[in-house]
Order: C-alpha cells, then sequence, then structure tokens
C-alpha cells in the first residue's frame, strides 16, 4: 500500500546535533526565564503578604500603647501633684513605675503647664528622665492644645528613635501633659519579623529596621512578563525586592526586603535540569542511533553473506570445471553437477570414497601421487593443472588435467581438487597435428615446385639477357663488319692507287678500333679485381675524360659547369678505371640530353669530402630515370636505348668498379635530370697510416 507520508527528512548528523542543541538551549533559556518570573512573581507576592502582616503588628503593637497617656491623665495622684505645693512627686513616681512595667512602654512621666518635668517612671535612673524642659516639643504643644500629641523623635547620641505619645491632664483645668515614651528597638522586639524590614521617616531616617546595612541602594527595577516591574536594591553584595509602603497618619516609610536568590537559584537550578535532560535525551538518541545503525550493518552483512555463498553456490554448480571437495584422508566429501558429469557418477555413490579410485588403475604420474600421499600433512605441494588418465564409473578411461590445492581460508577443512576434461582438447591436438604433419608435406612439396620454377625463370632470364647481349653485340659489330667487308673490296680495286689505299685501310683501322671498344667493354667484366692499388689524381683523371668528349659537348651545345677538384686530391685505384667511370657516366649524361631541344648543362663537382671518401657529383638536365628503372639501373644488360644504342653494361661497369675498389655510386632525387653520387676512396699511404698509428 502507499502511503502519502512523504520519506523522513534524511538531515546530515552535524546539522542534527546543531538544530537539537539549539533546541535545548532555547528551552533551557526560556524555561529558566519563566521558571524565574515565576518564582519572583511569588516572591513578591510573599513579600506582600510579609509587608502587610508587618504593618498590621505594628499598627496591633501602637494600639496598644495609645491608651497609657490618657490612663495618667486620669490618675487622681497625678491631678494632686499637679496642685500647688504638691508633695507626692515620690508617689506618683512609683506609680509611673508600676504602670510602665506592666504595660511594656520605655517611660512615662508628667509635665506641668511648662514643659517642666514633675514626676517619671524611670526615676531610678537620674540621667534617663528629661532633664529640661520640654517646652517646644510638638508632642507637648498638641496635648496643651488639648489633642492627643504624637512626635517621633531621635536622640541626637544613642540614634535611636523614640515615639512619644501624650495627652493633656485635666483637674478643674488643664493642669499638665502625661507623656509616654516607646523606644523603636522595644517596639522591634514586639514583633515577630525573621525577614529584613526597615522603616523610616519621611525624611528617611531610619527608624528601625533588620537589615546590617544602611542606607540601601537602589538598582535598576527587574522587569518581569506582562510589563510587570521589581524594585530593587543591593545590600551586602546581595539583590533584594524591595516592596515599600507609607503610613499616612504616622508618616512612617514601611520596607519589606525579599532575597531574590531563591528565584535565581530555583530558575538556575530548572535550567541545569533542562540542559542534564536534553543531553541525556541526545545521548540516548544517539545510542540509539548507533544501535540502529549497527544492527542495520549486521543485516546488510549477513544478507551480503547469505548473497556471496549463493553466489559462490551458483559458480561451483554452474562451474565448467570438476570441483571436488576432499578431506584430510583424500576422501570425497562434495562434488558440483560438473564433476559428476565428468565421472558419470552420482553425490551419494562418490561421497567418502577415496578420489584416487577415479584415477585409472595403474596410472602412475608421479607428482600426483605425491601430492595424494601427502595429503593432511606438511610436505603438500599444490598440484596444478597436471594431465593424467581419469576413469569413469563405466571403467572408461579419459584425459584429465588435475590440480590440487589446501582450502585458502579453512586449511582444515580438506584440498580442493579441479578436474577438466580434455579429451576434446586432445582429439583437436591430434587433428591439428595430422593437419600440420600435412601441410608441411605440401609446403616441402610446393617449395620444390618453386625452386623448379624459379630455376627455369632464371634460365630463361639469363637466356633473355645473353640474347639482348647478343643482339646488341651482332649489331654494334655488324656495323663495322659491313663496313669493313665494303672497305675491302673497295681496297682490292685501289691496289693501283696508293694513296687511295692508304686512306682506306684508315678508316678500316677506325673500324676495327670501334670494334675493339666494344669488345674492350665486355672484357672489363672479365677483369680481375686490381691488386696494385694506387694513388690517382682525380683533377688528372677529369682533365683527360673532360677533353675526350670535348667535341661531344660542342656537338650538344652543352654547357658545363665543372668544379675542378684540388689537384693534390688522391683516390685510390688506377687510372683507367676511373677514366671509365667518368667516361660511362658523362656518356649516359650526353646520351639522355641528346634526344633533347633546349639547354643542355651538365654539372661536375665535388659535392663531399669526409675522412675516407671522396663524393663527387655529376647531374645533368636531361629527362631522368624513370622511377620503375631505379631497381634495375645498375644491373648487367639493362638499358632503355634502343638495339644497337646501348649494351646496358655502362651503370653495370662502374657500379662493379667502385665496388672493388671501395666506393659506391648512388643516384640521387633532383628536381630534374639524373643525379649520381660517386663515392671514391681518399688514398693513404700505407707509410702514413703506420706512422699515424704509431704516433696513437
Ligand atoms: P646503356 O647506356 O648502354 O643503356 P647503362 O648501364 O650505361 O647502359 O645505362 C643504363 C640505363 O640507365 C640507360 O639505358 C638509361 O636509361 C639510364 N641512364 C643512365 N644514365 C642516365 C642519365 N644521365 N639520364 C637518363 N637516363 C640515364
Amino acid at each position: 500500500m502507499k502511503t502519502f507520508f512523504p520519506h523522513p527528512l534524511k538531515l546530515p548528523l552535524w546539522l542534527t546535533v546543531t538544530l537539537y542543541s539549539l533546541l535545548v538551549l532555547l528551552l533551557a533559556w526560556g524555561g529558566g526565564k519563566l521558571s524565574r518570573d515565576w518564582a519572583l512573581t511569588s516572591l513578591h507576592a510573599q513579600g506582600a503578604d510579609r509587608l502587610l502582616s508587618s504593618i498590621s503588628q505594628m499598627r496591633l503593637v501602637l494600639s496598644q500603647y495609645n491608651y497609657l497617656p490618657f490612663l495618667v491623665a486620669q490618675n487622681t495622684d497625678v491631678h494632686r501633684l499637679l496642685q500647688p505645693d504638691a508633695k507626692n512627686q515620690a508617689t506618683v513616681n512609683r506609680v509611673l513605675e508600676q504602670v510602665n512595667l506592666v504595660a511594656g512602654s520605655t517611660a512615662l512621666f508628667v509635665l506641668d503647664r511648662e514643659g517642666q518635668p514633675l514626676a517619671y517612671s524611670n526615676w531610678r535612673e537620674p540621667l534617663a528622665h528629661p532633664r529640661s524642659p520640654e517646652r517646644n516639643a510638638r508632642y507637648f504643644a498638641q496635648a496643651l492644645a488639648g489633642e492627643q500629641g504624637l512626635e517621633l523623635r531621635f536622640n541626637a547620641e544613642t540614634g535611636i528613635a523614640s515615639l512619644y505619645m501624650s495627652a493633656p491632664i485635666y483637674t478643674d483645668r488643664l493642669a499638665g501633659v502625661a507623656v509616654m515614651r516607646l523606644d523603636m528597638p522595644q517596639l522591634r522586639k514586639q514583633l515577630s519579623i525573621d525577614y529584613p524590614l526597615v522603616v523610616q521617616s519621611k525624611q528617611s531616617e531610619l527608624i528601625f529596621g533588620t537589615v546590617p546595612d544602611w542606607p540601601l541602594e537602589p538598582q535598576a527595577p527587574l522587569q518581569l512578563g506582562e510589563g510587570r516591574e521589581l524594585q530593587l536594591v543591593s545590600l551586602g553584595q546581595q539583590q533584594w525586592i524591595v516592596q515599600q509602603v507609607q503610613l499616612d497618619d504616622l508618616g512612617w516609610q514601611v520596607a519589606v526586603l525579599t532575597d531574590i536568590r531563591p528565584a535565581i537559584t530555583q530558575s538556575r537550578t530548572l535550567v541545569g535540569a533542562i540542559l542534564a535532560v536534553g543531553v541525556a535525551l541526545a545521548l540516548l538518541l544517539l545510542y540509539l542511533r548507533e544501535t540502529r545503525h549497527k544492527k542495520r550493518l549486521q543485516q546488510e552483512r549477513m544478507r551480503e553473506r547469505a548473497r556471496s555463498e549463493a553466489q559462490q553456490r551458483d559458480i561451483i554448480n554452474t562451474a565448467q570445471v570438476g570441483l571436488i571437495h576432499i578431506d584430510r584422508s583424500g576422501r570425497i566429501e562434495l562434488i558440483n553437477p560438473m564433476g559428476m558429469q565428468i565421472f558419470g557418477v552420482s553425490v551419494e555413490l562418490i561421497r567418502h570414497r577415496p578420489v584416487v579410485e577415479f584415477l585409472e588403475k595403474g596410472f602412475d604420474a608421479r607428482p600426483l601421487r605425491a601430492a595424494l600421499d601427502a595429503l593432511g600433512t606438511d610436505r603438500f605441494q599444490p598440484l596444478t593443472g597436471l594431465e593424467v588418465v581419469g576413469q569413469r564409473a563405466d571403467g572408461s578411461a579419459f584425459p584429465m588435467m588435475i590440480s590440487i590445492r589446501q582450502m585458502a581460508r579453512h586449511p582444515e577443512l580438506g584440498y580442493l581438487v579441479t578436474i577438466i576434461d580434455i579429451s576434446r582438447r586432445k582429439r583437436l591436438e591430434q587433428a591439428l597435428r595430422e593437419a600440420n604433419e600435412s601441410l608441411e608435406q605440401k609446403v616441402v612439396e610446393r617449395t620444390r615446385a618453386l625452386e623448379e620454377a624459379q630455376a627455369e625463370l632464371v634460365q630463361a632470364g639469363k637466356l633473355a639477357a645473353l640474347g639482348r647481349m647478343s643482339a646488341s653485340v651482332v649489331h654494334e659489330l655488324n656495323q663495322p663488319m659491313t663496313a669493313m667487308r665494303t672497305y675491302l673490296a673497295i681496297a682490292e680495286r685501289l691496289l693501283e692507287q696508293p694513296e687511295a689505299l692508304t686512306r682506306n685501310l684508315k678508316q678500316q683501322e677506325q673500324l676495327l678500333d670501334r670494334m675493339a671498344l666494344i669488345t674492350g667493354q665486355l672484357k672489363t667484366f672479365a677483369y680481375k679485381k686490381p691488386e696494385r692499388i694506387e694513388p690517382v689524381s682525380l683533377h688528372q683523371v677529369m682533365t683527360q675524360v673532360l677533353q675526350m668528349f670535348r667535341g661531344r659537348f660542342d656537338e650538344l651545345e652543352l654547357r658545363l659547369e665543372y668544379q675542378a677538384p684540388d689537384a693534390d686530391l688522391r683516390v685510390a685505384g688506377d687510372n683507367a678505371r676511373y677514366e671509365q667511370v667518368m667516361i660511362n657516366l658523362i656518356k649516359n649524361a650526353c646520351d639522355a640530353m641528346a634526344g633533347q631541344s633546349g639547354e643542355h648543362r651538365l654539372w661536375i663537382g665535388i659535392q663531399d669530402i669526409r675522412e675516407q671518401l671522396v663524393v663527387l657529383e655529376v647531374r645533368d638536365n636531361g629527362p631522368g630515370i624513370a622511377p620503375e628503372n631505379l631497381p634495375q639501373l645498375f644491373e648487367p644488360f639493362f638499358t632503355t636505348k634502343e638495339v644497337g644504342q646501348g649494351l646496358g653494361l655502362g651503370l653495370a661497369i662502374v657500379s662493379s668498379i667502385l665496388r672493388d675498389l671501395g666506393g659506391e655510386i648512388q643516384v640521387v632525387d633532383t628536381e630534374q635530370g639524373a643525379c649520381f653520387r660517386v663515392a671514391m676512396p681518399v688514398f693513404r699511404d700505407p707509410n702514413d697510416c703506420k706512422h699515424e698509428e704509431a704516433d696513437t
């Protein structure tokens, strides 16, 4: 069923902790404030009660003294005392003393109309009664006016405040004044007060109080909720709530002080409690969270393990190799489906049987024996990919590959045997071997056939080359021979004309020279490698060769750009061969340019002089060499010239001469024409070499 509640909001731990802490702090602050306000309010109410109680007690006590002056004013002894020449002062003194004692006032006394004291309750203490006439006292004036007198006076010496109450004494006229004095400490004693109380006059003089310090220092008022304010005073490092009221009749200010510490303590206690509960709750939540997390992890781990076990089981069951678990004595514990398929058995049949039973009887693969014998001992060495012969349940044998390893994690469980049926592979190997053998046979036969074909081709090639050469030689020789035949025929007729005959013979000699040149070229091939290597001046060779070509150059209107080598430059070899090299190269260049219109140019010069070799370049601006001809260029009898024009021996001879002398020839790529570079060995005097070696 789908719920409509969204997934609970997942906050990061730090944020949750921060929010929670803020909440707890807010609660503590609010709770503390509320509790303080509440406690202060209750303290305030308590203070109000105390104030009321103090005032009513004071009033009650004072009311007990109100009547005393009237009582004295009614006394007949007192009346007599006010008569002229009265002699009963001692009597009145005693009466007053007794009344004072009973009533608990401080003193009672009688004044005459002049304010002169006549009798005094405390007559035994001569210093205690008024010494001077009380004429100026307010209470005296009030009594003389026929009213009840009331006055608060402060003793300048002791600082004690005393309340005077008076009443007029009438005999047949207003004869005097009866006075009662009550010292305030005495009043205080009669009040049952266990809290700080201050009573002060309108002029802020202390009448009495129960505070150690005076005056009180007012403090800034304390704001409570709902806009209420509490008046505070400080007293002895402490703050107190002060509540006061003015008694209109007496003109006194009565103030009660209430310690605010209980409120503060209460609020602090509450804050502490809230914080403690907050922390405890947080710890509990964290603990619960941790426990839940651990539980979840445990569940996940268990699920993971179950999954991995299922996976392993799956892998084992579907593996395409036979897996057998054997115990430390070599008995089969478990076998996977592929293993059963390979051996053609079922688990029930195979379990607890020694694994050796599944190897062909009499088959003795030593490493396998060693491994099986060492099962359950420290000598055991793992066996990997050993090819042996297995035996199926029906007794048939088959080739298999066997591996035995100890269980990696739990060696005490025994060993894992891996079996791979390699019958198919063996069959394929056999087929491959047979195929290889037949292929080899075929290759031998083909090679032989090819060799035969190649020999035939070589033969044919040789014959063709020979044919080409014969045609050229025949053609080259035929021409002068025909001419000579003609000259000979003419010579017979010229026997009588010696001059003409001499000319004729000269021409025949020239023809013979030409024929000698042709055969001479062929002869070069038959030459052996020169045995003597001499210093050859390249400068001299070039001068001779160029001299020879002068006529041909003129004929071709050829412009020669020749950079003569240094006269003392010597190459190793012999003059005739270097001349032949140069003649062939220059002749080829001339032949190539001959068929071309336009300006004919030939460049000859030293291109490079290295330590061992001098490189001479021969370049023309003829048609150049077609790329397809490059590979055969230096082969004998390769020519692009028409039959009779060339034998195709020039470059082959050049190449062979240079090879023999230790140099080489190369065709170089150029934009136009052909360019040959001839590297010739620099001549070094063997004696110099010896000297050099000796020097080094
Ligand atoms: P032949 O000159 O008798 O043909 P070579 O061995 O001297 O024999 O030359 C072989 C071929 O090389 C020539 O037929 C020609 O095609 C090419 N050849 C040689 N030198 C040049 C050159 N300077 N310019 C163009 N082709 C050249």
